[in-house]
C-alpha cells in the first residue's frame, strides 16, 4: 500500500481531515461507501491533505462490524469503533467526533445519500477560513412523501422555537474545524442533537447546497420511533418554549374564566335562570383552573433554568483573542 503524499508544499504540516461515518446495519452499502470515500480521499491527498476514515459501528446486528474490522486491518486510512449496543445515530456521530484526530472533521452518512464528492468543496470553504460548512439539501429524490413532509414541518417548527437559528433542511453532513470540534467535545449534554449544537457554537459558518441522493442500498435505519425521539431531542434541547406554554395557557384560561365568572354572576343576580350551586361551582373550577396553570407555568420557568444549568454547556466561546499584534486562535494557543 502506498503511503500517499503525506506532506506537500501547500500543506507543510500535513493537515489531517477526519471523515466520521456512523453505521447501523449497513452491510449492503459499506463496500461501496468505502470505495467512494477512498476516491475522495485520494483527490484530497493529491492536494496535500491527509485523510482518516473513522467508522463507528452503532451496535449493528448484521455483518457491519466484521466488514469494518476487515477494512481497518487492510486499509491504512480506516479506523473503526464498535459500540456495545445500538446507541443511536447522534451518539455514534458523537463518538466519531471524540475519536477524530483531524484538523477538520466531516460527518457523513454511511448510505451514500450525501455524495462524498461534495467533501472536496467543503474543504475548499474550510481552506478559505470557514469553521463550519454545512450541506443544505436542495433536492431529496427517493424519499417517502411522509419523510419529506415531516422533515419540512420539523425544521420549520424547530426554527420557530429554537433560541439559536438552526439552518433549514440541513442534516449532519458537514465539515467542522478543530476549534468547533473542541467546543462540541466540551458540551457534555446527554440528549444530543448534533446539528443544533454545531449551530449554537457559532464561528464562521456557511451553507453548501447539494443534491441528496437515494440511499445506495438497504432501508432507512430511522424508523418512526427514532424520528420522534430525534425531533423531541431537537426541540427540547434548543427551546424552553414548551415549558412556558402553560403560562400562556394559564393567562388565556384565566381571562376566559373572568368572562364566564361575570356571566354566571349576572345570571345568578339578574335572572331567574339559575341552578342552585352552579355559580359557585363555575367560579371555583374556572378560577382554580387558571391559577393552577399559571403555577405550573412558574414551575416550568424554574425547571427551564434548572435544565439549562444541568446541561453544563460552556457559557461562552472565545473564537479568537487579539494579543498585541498577533491573533491567537484557541486551538493553536492550546497546543
Ligand atoms: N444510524 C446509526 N444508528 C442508528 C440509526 C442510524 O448509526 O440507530 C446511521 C445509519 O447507518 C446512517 C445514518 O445513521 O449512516 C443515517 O441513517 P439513515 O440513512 O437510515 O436515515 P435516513 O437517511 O433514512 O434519515
Ligand atoms: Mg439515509
Amino acid at each position: 500500500m502506498d503511503p500517499g503524499p503525506a506532506m506537500s508544499i501547500n500543506n507543510p504540516d500535513g493537515r489531517l481531515l477526519s471523515i466520521v461515518v456512523p453505521c447501523y446495519n449497513e452491510e449492503e452499502v459499506l463496500a461501496e461507501t468505502l470505495r467512494r470515500l477512498s476516491e475522495t480521499a485520494e483527490t484530497l491527498e493529491a492536494r496535500g491533505l491527509k485523510v482518516e476514515l473513522v467508522f463507528v459501528d452503532d451496535g449493528s446486528r448484521d455483518r457491519t462490524r466484521e466488514l469494518l474490522r476487515r477494512y481497518a486491518a487492510s486499509d491504512r486510512r480506516v479506523r473503526m469503533l464498535g459500540f456495545a449496543r445500538n446507541f443511536g445515530h447522534q451518539l455514534a456521530v458523537t463518538a466519531g467526533i471524540d475519536a477524530a484526530r483531524g484538523d477538520a472533521v466531516v460527518l457523513i452518512d454511511a448510505d451514500l445519500q450525501d455524495p462524498p464528492e461534495v467533501i472536496a468543496e467543503m474543504v475548499d470553504r474550510w481552506e478559505e477560513g470557514f469553521d463550519v460548512v454545512y450541506g443544505t439539501r436542495t433536492d431529496r429524490p427517493g424519499e417517502s412523501r411522509f419523510k419529506l413532509a415531516t422533515a419540512r414541518v420539523f425544521y420549520r417548527v424547530l426554527n420557530r422555537l429554537s433560541d439559536v437559528p438552526i439552518p433549514l433542511d440541513t442534516g449532519d453532513f458537514r465539515l467542522m474545524s478543530r476549534n468547533v470540534v473542541e467546543v462540541l467535545k466540551s458540551m457534555p449534554e446527554q440528549d444530543r442533537f448534533v446539528r443544533g449544537m454545531v449551530s449554537w457554537v457559532g464561528f464562521n459558518q456557511i451553507a453548501l447546497p447539494y443534491r441528496r441522493d437515494k440511499r445506495f442500498a438497504g432501508e432507512s435505519k430511522y424508523p418512526l420511533r427514532k424520528m420522534v425521539r430525534f425531533a423531541t431531542d431537537g426541540i427540547l434541547s434548543f427551546s424552553a418554549k414548551p415549558l412556558q406554554l402553560s403560562v400562556t395557557l394559564g393567562v388565556l384560561s384565566s381571562l376566559l374564566a373572568m368572562l364566564v365568572i361575570v356571566y354566571s354572576l349576572a345570571m345568578r343576580l339578574f335572572t331567574q335562570e339559575w341552578v342552585p350551586g352552579w355559580t359557585a361551582l363555575m367560579i371555583a373550577v374556572l378560577f382554580l383552573g387558571g391559577v393552577q396553570l399559571i403555577c405550573v407555568g412558574i414551575l416550568g420557568e424554574y425547571i427551564g433554568r434548572i435544565y439549562r444549568e444541568v446541561k453544563r454547556r460552556p457559557l461562552y466561546i472565545v473564537q479568537e483573542t487579539r494579543d498585541g499584534t498577533t491573533v491567537v486562535r484557541p486551538a493553536e494557543a492550546g497546543e
